[in-house]
């Protein structure tokens, strides 16, 4: 269903699907998109300080008022907060924002040149002082994170990137996995770019279901966590509902094989 959870390497648990928050900066918006998806059974939030609704966040867990241990929440550390003290600084803001006393998942939202090491540090020291359950990165790639791995004491425990059938990044997936770390996709609807491809719309046809569905059901089963963003009830609902039905192996090779390596985002920066 959709609260179910897997266990990261830290031992620590995270709901596999979520629902982004990105472009939600409008705070009634938030707020009411937040509410209708918790009332559906999500438990997994995904902010950053770059999305400028921490607040609006907190606001919304504060009228769901769910035992803190029920939801699971995920921020970021933006471009211009990293190194050591930025680290510090900015997460103190983002908690009193959220109106928490620790985050679930805290992310270094980009990999930068500038203070590299220094921002990881920082991370390892929030989560053993209990602010921070468990640390991870996104839009890390192999080579970012075999250069963390030579000084980090602990490596990520979720990578997220931007992934979808388009971008399905098989290499980059096989890697995280292969370094016990979860891969998280963002965009996984492609940015509701790709639900006209014929392939989807056939295979949604064959289930009765919204190409949406299918996309988000071909993540569930390559075990890749995801959190689609909407702001309209109807389709966080339908975002939802995708434990009831199963693809093919020939379904899923089908979307496999419709990669292109097209990438919403720009390249991530190269470090060395
Ligand atoms: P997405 O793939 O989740 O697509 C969202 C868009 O798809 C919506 O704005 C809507 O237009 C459409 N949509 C959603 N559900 C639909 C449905 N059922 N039917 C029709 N259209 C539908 O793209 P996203 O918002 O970029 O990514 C999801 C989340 O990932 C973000 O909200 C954010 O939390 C996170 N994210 C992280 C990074 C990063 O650098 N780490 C970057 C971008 C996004």
């Amino acid at each position: 269903s959709i609260g179910s959870r897997i266990e990261l390497s830290d031992g620590n648990k995270m709901p596999i699907q979520g629902l982004g928050v990105y472009k939600m900066t409008d705070e009634e918006q938030a707020i009411n998109a937040i509410q209708s998806a918790y009332k559906f059974g999500y438990r997994l939030f995904d902010t950053a300080q770059m999305y400028g609704n921490e607040e609006a966040v907190g606001r919304a867990l504060q009228s769901i008022n769910a035992d803190r241990n029920e939801i699971f929440i995920t921020t970021k550390i933006s471009e211009e907060n990293q190194g050591y003290d930025g680290v510090m600084k900015s997460f103190e803001q983002s908690l009193k924002k959220l109106g928490l006393d620790y985050v679930d998942l805290l992310l270094v939202h980009w990999p930068i040149h500038q203070h590299f090491f220094e921002t990881w540090k920082a991370f390892e020291q929030l989560k053993s002082e209990g602010l921070v359950k468990s640390i991870g990165t996104s839009n890390y790639g192999m080579i970012h994170l075999e250069y963390l791995k030579t000084k980090a004491n602990e490596m990520p425990v979720v990578n997220q990137i931007e992934n979808h059938p388009y971008l399905s990044q098989a290499a980059m997936v096989e890697f995280d996995k292969n370094n016990q770390i979860v891969t998280q996709a963002w965009a996984p609807l492609g940015r509701g770019r790709i639900f006209d491809d014929p392939t989807l719309i056939k295979i949604a046809d064959n289930h009765k279901k919204s190409t949406a569905q299918i996309i988000l059901r071909w993540h569930l089963q390559r075990g890749i966590s995801f959190i689609p963003k909407s702001v309209h009830e109807n389709r966080i609902i339908e975002n939802g509902s995708i434990y009831d039905f199963e693809l093919t192996n020939e379904e899923m090779m089908l979307i496999d094989d419709m990669n292109k390596n097209v990438r919403i985002s720009q390249e991530p920066e190269m470090v060395y």
